[in-house]
């Protein structure tokens, strides 16, 4: 079963996470790839020790232009724990691949 093995393990360490986002004021989705490992800031706990890592990311959709800010945290292992956004809202990879076909006429 070494094939098994292979294919699931590369899966899980992917260095870098795509964000899909889609702009509260004219509909149009944005994607961004966030690359785990240099893109992250170090976050640290009172005791000055590694708390887990962020990053604060700018998107603007080719439509309205507007800027939205995600802000995404993660813990030690670099897992994504927490995420929030402002000017849009955050959608899944189908999401996103569904409203490009439709955007594309
Ligand atoms: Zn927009």
């Amino acid at each position: 079963m070494q094939w098994l093995r292979r294919l699931f393990g590369r899966a899980e360490e992917a260095p870098f996470l795509l964000l899909h986002v889609r702009c509260a004021r004219c509909g149009a989705v944005v994607q961004t790839r966030i690359n785990l490992y240099n893109d992250l800031s170090v976050e640290y706990d009172d005791r000055e020790e590694l708390a887990g890592y962020w990053i604060r990311k700018e998107l603007m959709d080719d439509r309205c232009f507007r800027l939205m800010t995600a802000e995404l945290r993660f813990d030690r292992q670099r897992r994504l724990i927490s995420q929030e956004i402002t000017g849009g809202q955050i959608i899944t990879a189908e999401e996103y691949a569904q409203a490009r076909q439709t955007q594309q006429r």
